[in-house]
């Protein structure tokens, strides 16, 4: 007995039918979006601090405005978005109307993980909606109560003919994917990544995959080390370090890594106080696997600040590791948690060429007082995205494309990247019925008169 297959021919019928693709049916939808946040806000910041321990700051700025802005530039640039593209013909076709159409894929798969797991799930919604598709969302089974509220409360606010919560783990997620969609947008772990791929080859599916990695940060000698240890610090402990653009390590001078210890140990101090497992503003580690797999690296190199653990609570203290070697786990795996590991280097070359010896990273930060030295690192490594002297500010811009490169992922999404991303350009050419002499220049046979045109 397949569990999905009468969800998926519901909503392929609805797709077939048309009702998706009038503007007003998809605004509709993304009215129905907004509503859902404001009217369950209370619901979601419970959901969200029951899972992660999210403070309602992190969920206000991470999970619900950032959905909002997503769904109020969706509603604001809807119609601009949809409208045919015309672009220029060339001498054959002068007197022809050139134009891309986007067309709505059909039907969409969202796969989303636990970190953030209102935002990862409704981003892509926002786009794949306001493209017109209908949609599958599969939310994380892992963060259980924001689960439950999408899937039981999120349904009330769409069209529930063109959208559908399916709910499941690896094994249930595995059956899905046998099926064919028009379009997978994954975002989760590189392992899986290749899974869903796989899976998506099966039926020649195109996917985006919203990976992770290692992002790498280099904090240059010309700085502040105080403000550098703030941003850092501040982006590292976000969400406990559950984010996927989170720096994962520093990459400084011996000298630099002697100045920034003390102002790391201020800025952890004055964010999360003397005792940062009472601290409202610092998540928890989101299970008992990951704490035990995070405990483990904390015995990587040594222990400069933090280090403390509770199994009960699965808190992992804020934590800085010095003296770490590259070969040991910290330095292979992502850490995806609150533990900030320092690799030292001699020279900004020397740092350059570590990062380029690796998988290419989601996102990668530079700290530098002089604009030259960040405009190097830039123009000699390659990531999805890149801050110049702060944390991932960057994916807060919508108009900039949000993805990986290489191991990272493929594709990218955000504001109107989103619709384009959920929407196939169809190459569109409207000839004239008439001028039949001219066209038939190009009929055989050819003669040497004709091969001249
Ligand atoms: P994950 O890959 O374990 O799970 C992601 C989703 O895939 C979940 O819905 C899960 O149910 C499903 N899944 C798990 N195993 C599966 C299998 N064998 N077959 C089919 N589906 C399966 O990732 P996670 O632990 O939820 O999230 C952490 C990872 O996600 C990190 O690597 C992080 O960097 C990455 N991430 C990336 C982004 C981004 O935007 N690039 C954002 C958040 C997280």
């Amino acid at each position: 007995m397949d569990p999905f297959a009468d969800t998926l021919q519901r909503l392929r019928e609805a797709f077939d039918s048309g009702c998706t693709r009038p503007a007003e049916f998809r605004a509709a939808q993304l009215k129905g979006l907004s509503r859902f946040l404001q009217e369950n806000k209370q619901l979601l910041q419970e959901a969200l601090a029951q899972d992660l321990h999210k403070s309602a700051f992190e969920s206000e700025v991470s999970e619900i405005s950032i959905s909002q802005n997503e769904i109020n530039s969706a509603l604001r640039n809807l119609r601009a978005w949809m409208k045919d593209e015309k672009v220029p013909t060339n001498l054959a076709t002068q007197l022809d109307s050139a134009f891309i159409r986007k067309e709505p894929f059909g039907l969409v798969l969202v796969i989303a993980p636990w970190n953030y797991p209102l935002n990862l799930s409704l981003e892509p919604l926002v786009g794949a909606l306001a493209a017109g598709n209908c949609v599958v969302l599969k939310p994380s089974e892992i963060s259980k109560s924001t689960e439950k509220v999408l899937a039981e409360v999120l349904p009330r606010y769409l069209d529930q003919s063109c959208f559908a919560v399916v709910l499941g783990g690896p094994q249930e997620t595995g059956q899905l994917l046998e099926h064919k969609f028009d379009y997978i947008f994954f975002t989760g772990s590189p392992r899986v990544g290749k899974i869903v791929m796989a899976a998506a080859a099966k039926h020649l599916t195109p996917v985006t995959l919203e990976l992770g990695g290692k992002n790498p940060c280099y904090v240059d000698d010309n700085c502040d080390p105080q403000t550098v240890a703030n941003r850092v610090a501040f982006f590292r402990y976000f969400n406990s370090g559950q984010t996927c653009v989170a720096p994962d390590y520093i990459l400084c001078s011996p000298e630099m890594q002697a100045r920034l210890l003390p102002t790391l140990q201020s800025a952890t101090t004055r964010f999360y106080g003397e005792d940062p497992q009472s601290s409202p503003d610092l998540g928890h580690v989101i299970s008992e696997k990951n704490f035990l797999r995070l405990r483990r690296l904390l015995s990587c190199g040594r222990v400069a600040i933090g280090g403390q653990s509770d199994e009960s609570d699965r808190y992992i203290a804020p934590t800085v590791l010095v003296g770490v070697q590259e070969t040991e786990p910290v330095m292979r795996e992502e850490i995806f948690g609150p533990i900030l590991p320092i690799m030292n280097v001699r020279s900004l070359d020397e740092a350059i060429e570590f990062i380029r010896r690796r998988e290419k990273p989601l996102a990668l930060y530079a700290f530098s007082n002089s604009s030259q030295v960040v405009k190097r690192v830039l123009a000699q490594t390659s990531s999805g995205g890149f801050c110049g002297n702060d944390g991932f500010m960057h994916m807060t811009v919508a108009s900039l494309p949000f993805g990986g490169v290489g191991a990272s992922g493929m594709g990218s999404y955000h504001g109107k990247l989103s619709f384009d991303t959920f929407s196939h350009p169809r190459a569109c050419l409207l000839r004239r019925p008439g001028l039949e002499k001219v066209y038939a220049l190009r009929y055989p046979p050819h003669t040497p008169r004709n091969l001249r045109v």
